[in-house]
Protein backbone atom coordinates (compact mmCIF):
# COMPACT_ATOMS: atom_id res chain seq x y z
CA UNK A 1 0.00 0.00 0.00
CA UNK A 2 2.46 2.60 0.86
CA UNK A 3 4.52 2.17 -2.38
CA UNK A 4 0.77 2.77 -4.08
CA UNK A 5 0.87 5.96 -2.18
CA UNK A 6 4.94 7.18 -2.52
CA UNK A 7 5.01 6.83 -6.53
CA UNK A 8 1.08 8.03 -6.56
CA UNK A 9 -0.15 11.55 -6.91
CA UNK A 10 1.72 12.83 -3.47
CA UNK A 11 5.03 11.21 -5.22
CA UNK A 12 4.76 13.61 -8.26
CA UNK A 13 4.27 16.27 -6.16
CA UNK A 14 7.17 15.89 -4.32
CA UNK A 15 8.82 15.69 -7.43
CA UNK A 16 7.82 18.37 -8.82
CA UNK A 17 8.89 20.65 -6.26
CA UNK A 18 11.85 18.95 -5.50
CA UNK A 19 12.51 20.26 -9.72
CA UNK A 20 11.48 23.58 -9.10
CA UNK A 21 14.29 23.84 -6.52
CA UNK A 22 16.92 26.43 -8.26
CA UNK A 23 20.49 24.94 -8.93
CA UNK A 24 23.33 26.90 -6.90
CA UNK A 25 24.56 28.19 -10.15
CA UNK A 26 21.40 29.58 -11.62
CA UNK A 27 20.85 30.91 -8.01
CA UNK A 28 24.15 32.81 -7.76
CA UNK A 29 23.39 34.09 -11.66
CA UNK A 30 20.23 35.70 -9.95
CA UNK A 31 21.91 37.56 -7.21
CA UNK A 32 25.19 38.07 -9.16
CA UNK A 33 26.60 41.61 -8.79
CA UNK A 34 24.08 42.62 -5.72
CA UNK A 35 25.90 41.37 -2.94
CA UNK A 36 29.04 42.02 -1.29
CA UNK A 37 30.81 39.34 0.46
CA UNK A 38 33.35 36.77 -0.16
CA UNK A 39 31.79 34.46 -3.41
CA UNK A 40 32.80 30.91 -0.66
CA UNK A 41 30.60 33.03 2.08
CA UNK A 42 27.85 33.38 -0.73
CA UNK A 43 27.64 29.72 -1.85
CA UNK A 44 27.72 28.21 1.71
CA UNK A 45 24.59 30.57 2.08
CA UNK A 46 22.90 29.16 -0.85
CA UNK A 47 24.03 25.34 -0.68
CA UNK A 48 22.59 26.01 2.75
CA UNK A 49 19.35 27.82 2.11
CA UNK A 50 18.63 25.44 -0.99
CA UNK A 51 19.38 22.36 1.30
CA UNK A 52 17.01 23.46 3.95
CA UNK A 53 14.15 24.06 1.44
CA UNK A 54 14.96 19.94 -0.07
CA UNK A 55 14.92 18.74 3.15
CA UNK A 56 11.88 20.53 3.90
CA UNK A 57 10.04 18.82 1.02
CA UNK A 58 11.47 15.55 2.07
CA UNK A 59 10.19 15.49 4.98
CA UNK A 60 6.48 16.53 3.42
CA UNK A 61 6.77 19.94 5.37
CA UNK A 62 3.95 22.22 3.68
CA UNK A 63 5.53 23.75 0.82
CA UNK A 64 4.09 25.51 -2.54
CA UNK A 65 5.59 26.22 -5.50
CA UNK A 66 5.04 29.56 -4.93
CA UNK A 67 7.39 29.29 -1.83
CA UNK A 68 10.11 28.37 -4.50
CA UNK A 69 10.14 31.46 -7.19
CA UNK A 70 12.67 33.98 -6.77
CA UNK A 71 11.08 36.25 -4.95
CA UNK A 72 10.28 34.59 -2.44
CA UNK A 73 13.76 32.79 -2.13
CA UNK A 74 16.14 35.82 -2.23
CA UNK A 75 15.25 37.72 0.19
CA UNK A 76 15.42 34.88 2.24
CA UNK A 77 19.18 34.41 1.34
CA UNK A 78 19.64 38.21 2.29
CA UNK A 79 18.50 37.80 5.31
CA UNK A 80 20.64 34.87 5.91
CA UNK A 81 23.82 35.98 4.51
CA UNK A 82 23.24 39.25 6.98
CA UNK A 83 23.33 37.00 9.61
CA UNK A 84 26.31 34.87 8.69
CA UNK A 85 29.27 38.48 7.81
CA UNK A 86 27.83 39.71 11.02
CA UNK A 87 30.39 39.28 14.27
CA UNK A 88 29.62 35.95 16.19
CA UNK A 89 30.91 37.55 19.14
CA UNK A 90 29.86 40.83 19.58
CA UNK A 91 28.21 43.39 21.83
CA UNK A 92 24.48 43.04 23.75
CA UNK A 93 21.93 45.51 25.66
CA UNK A 94 22.58 43.98 29.86
CA UNK A 95 18.71 44.75 31.11
CA UNK A 96 19.18 42.37 33.59
CA UNK A 97 20.44 44.40 36.09
CA UNK A 98 23.21 42.41 37.23
CA UNK A 99 26.57 44.21 37.11
CA UNK A 100 29.25 41.79 37.23
CA UNK A 101 27.45 39.54 34.72
CA UNK A 102 29.61 36.44 33.85
CA UNK A 103 28.08 35.54 31.10
CA UNK A 104 27.98 39.07 29.46
CA UNK A 105 31.21 39.61 29.94
CA UNK A 106 31.59 40.67 33.87
CA UNK A 107 33.22 44.08 33.25
CA UNK A 108 33.01 46.62 30.74
CA UNK A 109 35.87 48.41 30.43
CA UNK A 110 36.61 52.64 30.77
CA UNK A 111 37.55 54.71 27.85
CA UNK A 112 41.23 54.99 28.75
CA UNK A 113 41.72 51.44 29.16
CA UNK A 114 40.58 50.71 25.22
CA UNK A 115 42.83 53.52 24.35
CA UNK A 116 45.82 51.71 25.87
CA UNK A 117 44.28 48.63 24.02
CA UNK A 118 43.97 49.90 20.68
CA UNK A 119 47.60 51.47 20.88
CA UNK A 120 49.43 48.30 22.43
CA UNK A 121 47.26 46.22 20.40
CA UNK A 122 47.80 47.71 16.60
CA UNK A 123 51.97 48.55 17.17
CA UNK A 124 55.09 47.05 18.62
CA UNK A 125 55.67 47.15 22.46
CA UNK A 126 57.73 46.91 25.40
CA UNK A 127 56.14 43.65 26.62
CA UNK A 128 59.07 42.01 27.72
CA UNK A 129 61.49 44.96 26.48
CA UNK A 130 63.44 46.58 29.13
CA UNK A 131 64.06 50.06 27.92
CA UNK A 132 66.50 51.10 30.18
CA UNK A 133 68.68 48.23 30.38
CA UNK A 134 67.83 47.36 26.44
CA UNK A 135 67.78 43.80 27.77
CA UNK A 136 64.57 41.38 27.90
CA UNK A 137 62.52 42.32 30.49
CA UNK A 138 59.51 40.60 32.22
CA UNK A 139 55.72 41.27 31.44
CA UNK A 140 54.71 41.30 35.18
CA UNK A 141 56.92 44.51 36.01
CA UNK A 142 54.87 46.52 34.51
CA UNK A 143 52.04 46.50 36.62
CA UNK A 144 53.64 45.04 39.51
CA UNK A 145 54.64 47.86 41.19
CA UNK A 146 51.28 49.60 40.51
CA UNK A 147 49.66 47.06 42.63
CA UNK A 148 51.90 47.00 45.34
CA UNK A 149 51.59 50.58 45.65
CA UNK A 150 47.71 50.50 45.56
CA UNK A 151 47.50 47.58 48.04
CA UNK A 152 50.40 47.69 50.57
CA UNK A 153 51.70 43.97 48.91
CA UNK A 154 55.15 43.14 49.05
CA UNK A 155 54.76 41.70 45.82
CA UNK A 156 52.56 40.71 42.35
CA UNK A 157 52.21 38.68 40.09
CA UNK A 158 49.19 38.11 37.54
CA UNK A 159 47.70 35.48 35.51
CA UNK A 160 44.80 34.30 32.93
CA UNK A 161 42.29 34.52 35.76
CA UNK A 162 41.35 33.63 39.30
CA UNK A 163 41.04 30.51 38.82
CA UNK A 164 44.53 30.07 37.38
CA UNK A 165 45.85 32.00 40.42
CA UNK A 166 44.64 30.26 42.53
CA UNK A 167 45.40 26.50 40.79
CA UNK A 168 49.20 27.94 40.81
CA UNK A 169 49.45 29.14 44.43
CA UNK A 170 48.29 25.86 45.51
CA UNK A 171 51.16 23.79 43.01
CA UNK A 172 53.93 26.18 44.04
CA UNK A 173 53.15 26.00 47.45
CA UNK A 174 51.27 23.22 48.39
CA UNK A 175 51.99 20.03 45.81
CA UNK A 176 52.10 16.93 47.90
CA UNK A 177 51.64 18.43 51.06
CA UNK A 178 48.20 19.35 53.14
CA UNK A 179 46.06 22.33 53.19
CA UNK A 180 43.84 23.22 55.72
CA UNK A 181 40.22 24.54 54.85
CA UNK A 182 36.89 25.11 56.54
CA UNK A 183 34.49 22.91 55.56
CA UNK A 184 32.05 26.01 55.01
CA UNK A 185 34.54 27.41 52.44
CA UNK A 186 34.38 24.29 49.95
CA UNK A 187 32.69 26.71 47.25
CA UNK A 188 31.74 26.10 43.70
CA UNK A 189 32.11 29.43 42.12
CA UNK A 190 30.06 27.95 38.83
CA UNK A 191 31.59 26.84 35.58
CA UNK A 192 33.27 24.10 37.42
CA UNK A 193 35.63 25.68 39.63
CA UNK A 194 35.36 24.19 42.89
CA UNK A 195 37.65 24.27 45.69
CA UNK A 196 38.49 20.81 46.11
CA UNK A 197 38.94 20.18 42.29
CA UNK A 198 41.28 22.70 41.97
CA UNK A 199 43.14 21.31 44.78
CA UNK A 200 43.72 18.23 43.87
CA UNK A 201 44.46 19.44 40.50
CA UNK A 202 47.22 21.45 42.28
CA UNK A 203 48.40 18.19 44.03
CA UNK A 204 47.93 19.63 47.41
CA UNK A 205 46.14 17.07 49.38
CA UNK A 206 42.62 18.88 50.94
CA UNK A 207 42.16 18.80 54.79
CA UNK A 208 38.80 19.51 55.52
CA UNK A 209 38.41 21.04 59.43
CA UNK A 210 34.65 22.40 61.15
CA UNK A 211 31.40 22.09 60.18
CA UNK A 212 29.44 23.45 57.30
CA UNK A 213 28.11 26.15 59.75
CA UNK A 214 30.82 26.70 62.14
CA UNK A 215 34.75 26.01 61.95
CA UNK A 216 36.64 27.21 65.04
CA UNK A 217 40.73 27.88 65.76
CA UNK A 218 40.76 24.55 67.76
CA UNK A 219 40.08 23.28 64.36
CA UNK A 220 42.65 23.93 62.36
CA UNK A 221 44.86 23.32 65.79
CA UNK A 222 44.20 20.05 65.52
CA UNK A 223 44.75 19.86 61.84
CA UNK A 224 48.21 20.99 61.72
CA UNK A 225 51.20 18.17 61.18
CA UNK A 226 54.53 18.42 59.79
CA UNK A 227 52.85 17.96 56.12
CA UNK A 228 50.86 21.01 56.73
CA UNK A 229 52.50 23.20 53.98
CA UNK A 230 49.08 25.99 54.66
CA UNK A 231 46.29 27.30 55.98
CA UNK A 232 43.16 28.64 53.18
CA UNK A 233 40.99 30.73 53.24
CA UNK A 234 38.17 30.71 50.68
CA UNK A 235 35.36 33.38 49.69
CA UNK A 236 32.17 32.12 50.15
CA UNK A 237 31.44 34.69 47.03
CA UNK A 238 28.19 33.11 45.78
CA UNK A 239 26.29 31.66 48.81
CA UNK A 240 26.04 32.51 52.87
CA UNK A 241 25.46 30.44 55.70
CA UNK A 242 23.20 32.45 57.86
CA UNK A 243 22.30 30.94 60.95
CA UNK A 244 24.28 29.47 63.97
CA UNK A 245 27.37 30.25 62.75
CA UNK A 246 31.26 31.44 63.18
CA UNK A 247 33.93 31.41 60.75
CA UNK A 248 37.59 31.81 62.52
CA UNK A 249 38.92 35.91 61.93
CA UNK A 250 41.59 36.04 58.98
CA UNK A 251 43.71 37.54 61.84
CA UNK A 252 43.00 34.62 64.18
CA UNK A 253 44.25 32.89 60.68
CA UNK A 254 47.14 34.26 60.87
CA UNK A 255 48.62 34.06 64.22
CA UNK A 256 47.47 30.61 64.33
CA UNK A 257 49.75 30.02 61.01
CA UNK A 258 52.95 31.96 62.36
CA UNK A 259 52.72 30.49 65.71
CA UNK A 260 53.54 27.17 63.43
CA UNK A 261 55.25 28.92 60.65
CA UNK A 262 53.48 28.30 58.11
CA UNK A 263 51.46 30.69 55.36
CA UNK A 264 47.61 31.70 55.02
CA UNK A 265 46.62 32.23 51.60
CA UNK A 266 43.14 33.90 50.85
CA UNK A 267 41.53 33.46 47.54
CA UNK A 268 38.91 36.39 47.64
CA UNK A 269 37.60 36.10 44.43
CA UNK A 270 36.13 39.33 44.18
CA UNK A 271 38.79 41.79 45.71
CA UNK A 272 37.64 45.32 46.18
CA UNK A 273 39.74 48.13 46.24
CA UNK A 274 37.20 49.69 47.74
CA UNK A 275 34.62 49.88 50.35
CA UNK A 276 31.10 49.53 48.93
CA UNK A 277 29.21 49.56 52.07
CA UNK A 278 27.82 53.47 51.68
CA UNK A 279 25.81 52.58 48.61
CA UNK A 280 24.43 50.02 50.80
CA UNK A 281 26.16 47.02 50.30
CA UNK A 282 27.48 44.54 53.07
CA UNK A 283 30.96 45.83 54.98
CA UNK A 284 33.41 43.43 52.92
CA UNK A 285 37.32 43.31 53.90
CA UNK A 286 38.87 45.14 50.76
CA UNK A 287 42.42 43.80 49.11
CA UNK A 288 44.09 46.79 51.13
CA UNK A 289 42.72 45.36 54.62
CA UNK A 290 43.43 41.74 53.76
CA UNK A 291 46.70 42.08 52.60
CA UNK A 292 47.20 44.30 56.06
CA UNK A 293 45.99 41.48 57.96
CA UNK A 294 49.03 39.66 57.52
CA UNK A 295 48.23 37.15 54.93
CA UNK A 296 50.78 35.57 52.85
CA UNK A 297 49.20 35.16 49.34
CA UNK A 298 45.88 37.10 48.56
CA UNK A 299 44.09 36.45 45.21
CA UNK A 300 41.20 37.90 43.24
CA UNK A 301 39.99 38.45 39.73
CA UNK A 302 40.29 41.48 37.66
CA UNK A 303 37.17 41.16 35.89
CA UNK A 304 34.84 41.30 39.05
CA UNK A 305 34.65 44.57 41.64
CA UNK A 306 37.86 45.68 40.72
CA UNK A 307 36.36 46.42 36.84
CA UNK A 308 38.85 45.28 34.43
CA UNK A 309 40.37 43.04 32.32
CA UNK A 310 39.95 39.56 32.51
CA UNK A 311 42.99 38.39 35.34
CA UNK A 312 44.00 36.64 38.24
CA UNK A 313 45.87 38.90 40.48
CA UNK A 314 48.26 37.43 43.20
CA UNK A 315 49.78 39.78 46.13
CA UNK A 316 52.09 38.46 48.72
CA UNK A 317 54.95 38.22 51.02
CA UNK A 318 58.22 38.53 48.10
CA UNK A 319 59.19 35.24 49.23
CA UNK A 320 56.42 33.48 48.24
CA UNK A 321 55.88 35.44 45.32
CA UNK A 322 59.30 34.78 43.96
CA UNK A 323 58.67 30.99 44.10
CA UNK A 324 55.30 31.36 42.38
CA UNK A 325 56.89 33.52 39.54
CA UNK A 326 59.24 30.67 39.08
CA UNK A 327 57.18 27.95 38.32
CA UNK A 328 57.09 26.48 34.62
CA UNK A 329 53.30 26.42 34.94
CA UNK A 330 53.11 30.61 35.40
CA UNK A 331 54.06 30.19 31.55
CA UNK A 332 50.88 28.34 30.56
CA UNK A 333 48.81 30.55 32.70
CA UNK A 334 50.36 34.05 31.13
CA UNK A 335 48.45 36.90 30.20
CA UNK A 336 48.59 38.73 26.82
CA UNK A 337 49.13 42.27 26.26
CA UNK A 338 45.58 42.92 25.86
CA UNK A 339 44.97 41.91 29.38
CA UNK A 340 48.54 43.61 30.63
CA UNK A 341 46.78 47.26 28.72
CA UNK A 342 43.73 46.89 30.28
CA UNK A 343 44.77 46.35 33.52
CA UNK A 344 47.27 48.75 33.58
CA UNK A 345 44.89 51.53 32.63
CA UNK A 346 42.62 50.30 35.61
CA UNK A 347 45.18 50.40 38.18
CA UNK A 348 45.89 53.75 37.16
CA UNK A 349 42.43 55.13 37.36
CA UNK A 350 42.46 53.75 41.00
CA UNK A 351 44.99 56.63 42.13
CA UNK A 352 42.91 59.13 41.74
CA UNK A 353 40.32 58.33 44.35
CA UNK A 354 37.88 60.83 43.97
CA UNK A 355 36.55 59.61 40.84
CA UNK A 356 36.62 55.93 40.28
CA UNK A 357 32.86 55.88 40.89
CA UNK A 358 32.80 57.58 37.24
CA UNK A 359 35.63 56.39 35.72
CA UNK A 360 35.28 52.92 36.08
CA UNK A 361 31.91 51.66 34.60
CA UNK A 362 31.55 48.56 36.79
CA UNK A 363 31.92 51.06 40.22
CA UNK A 364 29.66 53.50 38.62
CA UNK A 365 26.85 51.07 37.87
CA UNK A 366 27.61 49.60 41.43
CA UNK A 367 27.23 53.31 43.04
CA UNK A 368 24.64 54.46 41.03
CA UNK A 369 21.67 56.34 42.90
CA UNK A 370 17.70 54.87 42.48
CA UNK A 371 17.44 58.72 41.34
CA UNK A 372 19.37 58.24 38.60
CA UNK A 373 18.44 55.17 36.93
CA UNK A 374 14.94 56.34 37.36
CA UNK A 375 16.18 59.46 35.50
CA UNK A 376 17.38 56.79 32.48
CA UNK A 377 14.10 54.64 32.68
CA UNK A 378 12.54 57.79 31.89
CA UNK A 379 14.05 59.12 29.01
CA UNK A 380 13.38 55.31 27.95
CA UNK A 381 10.13 55.98 28.39
CA UNK A 382 9.69 59.06 26.74
CA UNK A 383 10.99 57.49 23.57
CA UNK A 384 8.84 54.51 23.14
CA UNK A 385 5.93 55.29 24.80
CA UNK A 386 4.32 56.47 21.95
CA UNK A 387 5.26 54.73 19.61
CA UNK A 388 4.85 51.83 21.23
CA UNK A 389 1.62 52.52 22.25
CA UNK A 390 -0.45 49.90 20.14
CA UNK A 391 1.83 47.14 21.24
CA UNK A 392 3.06 47.11 24.26
CA UNK A 393 2.24 48.90 27.54
CA UNK A 394 5.24 50.32 28.81
CA UNK A 395 5.47 51.49 32.71
CA UNK A 396 9.06 52.15 35.22
CA UNK A 397 9.08 49.78 38.38
CA UNK A 398 10.74 49.25 41.17
CA UNK A 399 13.98 46.31 41.04
CA UNK A 400 16.60 45.02 42.95
CA UNK A 401 19.77 44.81 41.28
CA UNK A 402 22.33 42.05 41.95
CA UNK A 403 26.23 42.55 41.63
CA UNK A 404 26.76 39.40 40.21
CA UNK A 405 30.45 38.22 39.77
CA UNK A 406 29.37 35.84 43.10
CA UNK A 407 29.78 38.76 45.26
CA UNK A 408 27.22 39.52 47.83
CA UNK A 409 24.73 36.98 46.95
CA UNK A 410 22.40 38.05 48.92
CA UNK A 411 22.25 42.04 48.50
CA UNK A 412 19.98 43.69 46.07
CA UNK A 413 20.76 47.36 44.94
CA UNK A 414 17.65 49.48 45.05
CA UNK A 415 16.68 49.99 41.18
CA UNK A 416 14.39 50.96 38.12
CA UNK A 417 13.63 49.29 35.51
CA UNK A 418 11.39 49.98 32.22
CA UNK A 419 8.90 47.09 31.77
CA UNK A 420 6.98 46.11 28.88
CA UNK A 421 3.61 44.15 28.58
CA UNK A 422 3.04 43.44 25.12
CA UNK A 423 -0.35 44.05 23.87
CA UNK A 424 0.28 42.34 21.27
CA UNK A 425 2.18 39.14 20.94
CA UNK A 426 3.57 37.16 23.87
CA UNK A 427 6.36 38.61 26.11
CA UNK A 428 7.94 35.03 25.34
CA UNK A 429 8.49 35.92 21.91
CA UNK A 430 9.68 39.30 22.64
CA UNK A 431 12.08 38.07 24.96
CA UNK A 432 13.72 35.62 22.23
CA UNK A 433 13.05 38.10 19.28
CA UNK A 434 15.35 41.03 21.24
CA UNK A 435 17.73 38.32 21.79
CA UNK A 436 18.48 37.26 18.44
CA UNK A 437 18.26 41.05 17.43
CA UNK A 438 21.46 42.43 15.38
CA UNK A 439 22.61 44.32 18.53
CA UNK A 440 20.99 41.83 21.27
CA UNK A 441 18.73 43.31 24.44
CA UNK A 442 18.64 40.94 27.29
CA UNK A 443 16.14 41.78 29.88
CA UNK A 444 14.13 39.31 32.25
CA UNK A 445 10.52 37.93 32.30
CA UNK A 446 8.71 38.48 35.12
CA UNK A 447 4.62 38.58 35.44
CA UNK A 448 4.69 38.77 31.93
CA UNK A 449 6.39 41.92 31.82
CA UNK A 450 9.89 41.96 29.75
CA UNK A 451 12.03 44.05 32.46
CA UNK A 452 14.86 46.10 31.40
CA UNK A 453 16.76 47.25 34.42
CA UNK A 454 18.16 50.58 33.80
CA UNK A 455 21.18 50.00 36.09
CA UNK A 456 22.81 48.05 33.48
CA UNK A 457 21.76 50.15 30.23
CA UNK A 458 25.13 53.12 29.46
CA UNK A 459 23.18 56.12 29.17
CA UNK A 460 24.73 56.09 25.65
CA UNK A 461 22.81 53.15 25.09
CA UNK A 462 19.53 54.49 25.54
CA UNK A 463 18.76 55.54 22.03
CA UNK A 464 19.85 52.46 20.33
CA UNK A 465 17.90 50.52 22.86
CA UNK A 466 14.66 52.64 22.02
CA UNK A 467 15.62 51.34 18.42
CA UNK A 468 15.92 47.92 19.10
CA UNK A 469 12.09 47.68 20.95
CA UNK A 470 10.64 49.38 18.06
CA UNK A 471 12.57 46.99 15.71
CA UNK A 472 11.80 43.56 17.94
CA UNK A 473 8.05 44.89 17.50
CA UNK A 474 7.93 45.02 14.04
CA UNK A 475 9.21 41.59 14.24
CA UNK A 476 7.41 40.25 16.64
CA UNK A 477 3.89 41.31 15.59
CA UNK A 478 4.65 39.24 12.53
C1 LIG B 1 35.09 33.99 40.93
C2 LIG B 1 35.91 33.23 41.89
C3 LIG B 1 36.95 32.40 41.44
C4 LIG B 1 37.27 32.24 39.99
O1 LIG B 1 37.73 33.44 39.45
P1 LIG B 1 37.84 33.64 37.85
O2 LIG B 1 38.49 34.97 37.70
O3 LIG B 1 36.45 33.56 37.33
O4 LIG B 1 38.68 32.53 37.35
C5 LIG B 1 37.70 31.72 42.37
N1 LIG B 1 37.43 31.83 43.69
C6 LIG B 1 36.43 32.60 44.17
C7 LIG B 1 36.17 32.66 45.64
C8 LIG B 1 35.62 33.33 43.27
O5 LIG B 1 34.63 34.09 43.73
Amino acid sequence: MSDVKKTGKAGSVKNDLLRAIPKVDEFLGWIEGTVEAPLSMVKSVVRELLEERRQAILADKPIRLADLARGVLEPVFEQKLTRKMAPNFRTVINGTGVVVHTNLGRSPLPESAMEMLLQVGSRYSNLEFDLETGKRGSRYSLVEDLLCELTGAEAALVVNNNAAAVLLVLETMAAGREVVVSRGQLVEIGGSFRIPDVMEKSGAILVEVGATNRTHPRDYQAAINDNTAMLLKVHTSNFKVIGFTSEVPVEDLVKLAGEHSLPVMEDLGSGCFVDLSRFGLAKEPTVQEVVASGVDVVTFSGDKLLGGPQAGIILGKRRYIDKIKKNPINRALRIDKFTLAGLEAILRLYFDEENIFSTIPTLAMLSQSRETIDRRAKRLLRRIQKPLAEYCRVTVVDVESRVGGGALPEQGLASRAVALAPVVGTVSKLEKVLRGASQAVIGRIEDDRFLLDMRTVADGEVADLARCLGDAFLEAKE
